[in-house]
């Protein structure tokens, strides 16, 4: 994700990493969403309660204990007249604990009825957990499928890390914007990066528009007053990284490196506008699999919405980016940013939160290569600016406030940066080669990435990370 000074995502580009990334404040007129009622049951059929989740220090209540989800069936349909969703999402997933009941996190939607297998069960709205009721024993290991019907006024909701998140109505359409903790506020779902699944969404809405969600556009077709649109997303993803446009869009196809599909979307009006910017696209994936190895998903393409200026997303195999940002031409750096947290966040994608510097250091150090490479500023004269430009405070472990603050970015960028000075450039790509490849599909730790770091290298890096990684304060020149 990239966001800018003081309210949206600063295109910071070519400033060398001197802007502040500040808390972001999307829509002014966006209401945090309101807790769910209660929806009363014959039992108490949660576990692990209160504040269940899977022990991520930063977001203590998100995730589900002793589920493990495959798949996600969404089935939705949405009208922006009205501003309701009606909504079924079958999740397929397996229980690494016995237990008697589950957990999803739901907060916001209002649930209609819960089945499990074939079976009709009870369930419990706790904000923001849902807690369903086993029909009966749940094992280790046993398999079900668990389907949720609900409905709401879906909003935008004010995150603790300092932005606005969750699903914004715009004129005409919709979009959603997840991480870090949003996407349970429109999904029940298991919302925590640890747990990826595979994906379909398929969108209902009034003829004309058009439903954009992640990966192939698998269906098209009308019913009725209506469209439906089914999208598949075959690579295991994370819910934060999930996309989702409903509007006057225009689908852009093409062809990248080694044949690799190419779909985007922009506002129709947009189209001759967005052209310049899709184009960008085959060079700078080019480019990026010299350093980082081949592309790591299926597809690529960029998403343009009429969010606000600054604002730009990695979801998964398609970018999301703010119109605003773009009308001019375009912008180089965000759009290399979003890129490269394709390898870097949705191909291998963070374990815990305060892991998130495996996303946004690497992406931003993607962004810096991608401005050398235009002839901008040097990698080396960006990194020596940020190095200027860091405050006191560990890039490995932010809290919530700072997850989306300098020292994951330019600040963490200056991490990776040094460690390419430690490791030399050949042993530093093949590192950065062998995280993605190895560990696509996953989600890891800041700890696999210094064990794998140290692997490449053949020695201990333990003085180095500690150093730069998890102290407060970083050396004040690079390694030589
Ligand atoms: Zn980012």
């Amino acid at each position: 994700m990239l966001l800018a000074v003081g309210c949206a995502l600063v295109a910071c580009s070519t400033s060398a990493g001197v802007s502040v990334r500040g808390s972001q404040t999307l829509d002014t007129g966006t209401v945090p969403v309101a807790p769910v009622s209660s929806v009363p049951s014959t039992s108490s059929n949660g576990a692990d309660q209160p504040g269940d989740g899977v022990g991520d220090e930063l977001f203590p209540g998100l995730g589900n204990p002793g589920v493990d989800v495959t798949n996600y069936d969404v089935q939705l349909a949405f009208d922006p007249a009205t501003e309701v969703l009606q909504a079924t999402v079958v999740i397929d997933l397996t229980l690494t604990t016995d237990r008697q009941g589950i957990t999803l996190d739901a907060a916001g939607p209002q649930i209609d009825s819960v089945v499990v297998d074939d079976q009709v069960v009870t369930f419990r709205q706790d904000d923001p957990e849902l807690r369903v009721s086993l029909p009966g024993p749940g094992h280790v290991g046993d398999q079900l499928r668990v389907t949720v019907a609900y409905h709401l006024s879906p909003q935008s909701q004010e995150s603790i890390v300092g932005l606005s998140n969750g699903w914004f109505n715009t004129v005409g359409g919709a979009y959603v914007l997840n991480e870090p903790d949003a996407a349970h506020t429109w999904l029940p779902c298991n919302d925590h990066p640890s747990d990826k699944a595979t994906f379909t969404v398929a969108v209902t809405v009034p003829a004309g528009l058009t439903a954009i969600a992640n990966g192939e556009l698998t269906d098209h077709h009308s019913e009725g007053a209506n469209e439906v649109w089914v999208w598949r997303e075959q690579r295991p993803m994370t819910t934060y990284l999930m996309q989702l446009f409903v509007g006057d869009y225009q689908l852009v196809t093409g062809v990248g490196p080694h044949g690799l599909p190419l779909v985007s979307a922009v506002l129709r009006s947009d189209q001759l506008t967005m052209q310049s910017s899709i184009d960008q696209i085959p060079a700078q994936i080019a480019f990026f699999e010299r350093f980082f190895g081949a592309y790591p998903l299926d597809r690529y393409g960029i998403a343009i919405t009429d969010s606000s200026a600054g604002l730009a997303m990695e979801t998964q195999e398609r970018s999301y980016f703010s119109r605003d940002d773009f009308v001019q031409g375009p912008d180089q750096s965000l759009l290399a940013h979003e890129l490269a947290h394709q390898w870097f966040g949705d191909a291998v994608s963070p374990q815990r939160w305060s892991d998130v510097w495996l996303n946004e250091s690497f992406a931003t150090y993607g962004e810096w290569m991608w401005m050398e490479h235009l002839g901008e500023l040097t990698v080396d004269e960006m990194a020596k600016e940020a190095l200027n430009g860091r405050y006191p405070g560990s890039t490995a472990h932010p809290s919530a406030q700072e997850l989306f603050g300098y020292n994951s970015y330019e600040g963490g960028a200056v991490v990776v940066h040094a460690l390419r000075k430690e490791l030399g450039d050949e042993l530093f790509f093949t590192l950065l080669q062998r995280w993605v490849a190895g560990y696509n599909g996953t989600s890891r730790t800041t700890e696999d990435f210094t064990a794998l770091a140290e692997k490449v290298a053949g020695r201990s890096l333990s003085d180095f990370f500690a150093a730069w990684l998890y102290a407060a304060q970083t050396p004040s020149a690079f390694p030589q």
